[in-house]
């Protein structure tokens, strides 16, 4: 028999979008899924190729094969499930969407007895100064944490009454639900996929088997941690259910804004505002650095906008083997607030400029000929 074409199949373009293709697979997806077709070999059929097809459209460097050669340009071995697989294998791709579609929690673990879930990720932000970011630092942080309640032992049942199997699933944790047309394993509502009611709960922790309580976690910063960087510290995070792993802590850094500094990946820069008797006359110049200071000279004539760098003054990135540089932008500042007698002497340097024909000013000088120019 020969094989369909994978976009006709999916009812979409030649150059459908990946949306495009998601919902196409979508759509067949749900209209020939085995649990709303109970012993329909057509439909199974159909649900297989449109799952081959997705499953190859929707990976870039299969799908440019098979726009190249065809069928045979995608080995049907090579795609895994995609050729062999029997209704065993409604695999990845299928759950994947029906993740999406109903929002599920993913089973962990396989088999009957209660789902088991990993714990949810907790994430804590933490603020720290350039300084802090560059040096790297040693600190503790205040996180929660969860603890087996000490009056039931976690059982969540009040003392002397133990849990029974819960009766809406029987101690599965799940329970299959109506869909529109078709049915759907859900989290039971009962038990929450524990499998266990408890009739009288315990009056310590409300029947939830353990309490929250504080706990403080050593933290190390790495010298030269960077702006939205996480730490991660495994097992911090929310507890699992049933027995599942806890979920992990993340410390995401915010670097506070600085007075001087701005940074750029390893690199920093800073404004270096300068009087302009210095920036014309030149001279020894101190500048700030992180760690303290340096001296650059400035040379005669000096302008606004000229940027000096500074080797190795920027910071030393988590993973770099050099520090970054700094780079000093100058700023030329006006005098302001001149006095009777110091704006006599710049008329009289004023005028001294302009017996030098223009050379002091050659900027300027270049500036008015293009505006003669213009108004010519
Ligand atoms: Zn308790
Ligand atoms: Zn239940």
């Amino acid at each position: 028999m020969a094989k369909r074409d994978f976009y006709e199949t999916l009812g979409v373009a030649k150059n459908a979008s990946d949306d495009e293709l998601k919902k196409a697979y979508r759509k067949l997806a749900m209209k020939y899924h085995p649990d709303r077709n109970p012993d329909s070999k057509e439909a199974e059929e159909k649900f297989k190729q449109a799952k081959e097809a997705y499953e190859i459209l929707s990976d870039d460097s299969k799908r440019a094969a098979y726009d190249r050669y065809g069928h045979a340009g995608v080995d049907p071995n090579a795609a895994g499930a995609a050729g062999a697989a029997g209704t065993a294998g409604f695999g990845d791709a299928f759950g994947d969407i029906f993740g999406e579609i109903f929002g599920g929690a993913r089973r962990g673990g396989g088999g009957g007895g209660p789902q088991v879930y990993r714990g949810a990720d907790l994430k804590y932000a933490m603020d720290i100064t350039l300084e802090q970011a560059a040096n790297g630092f040693d600190t503790e942080i205040r996180v929660p944490s969860w603890e087996n309640c000490e009056v039931c032992k976690g059982s969540g049942a009040k003392v002397g009454t133990k849990p029974k199997t819960c009766h809406t699933c029987g101690g599965a944790g799940a329970v299959r639900m109506q869909q529109g047309f078709f049915s759907v394993q859900q989290t039971c509502p009962t038990c929450h996929g524990n499998g266990k009611e408890i009739s009288d709960p315990c009056v310590s922790c409300d029947g939830v088997g353990r309490t929250r309580r504080n706990k403080t976690l050593q933290v190390k910063i790495p010298a030269g941690i960077d702006d939205s960087m996480r730490i991660r510290s495994s097992g911090n995070g929310e507890p699992g259910i049933n027995g599942g792993p806890s979920g992990d802590l993340f410390v995401e850094i915010h670097i506070k804004e600085h007075k001087i500094f701005q940074r750029d990946n390893d690199d920093l820069h800073c404004e270096l505002t300068i009087p302009f008797t210095s920036a014309a006359l030149g001279g020894d110049i101190q500048v700030p650095t992180l760690n303290g200071k340096a001296e650059i000279l400035i040379p005669e004539g000096t302008q606004s906008g000229k940027t000096f760098r500074l080797r190795g003054k920027g910071i030393k990135g988590v993973r770099a083997s050099y520090p970054g540089d700094l780079y000093c932008h100058v700023v030329v500042e006006t005098p302001v607030r001149l006095t009777e007698e110091q704006k006599t002497l710049l008329r009289q340097f004023e005028a001294s400029l302009r017996d030098g024909d223009d050379k002091h000013s050659p900027q300027s000088k270049s500036w008015t000929d293009r505006v003669k120019d213009f108004f010519s």
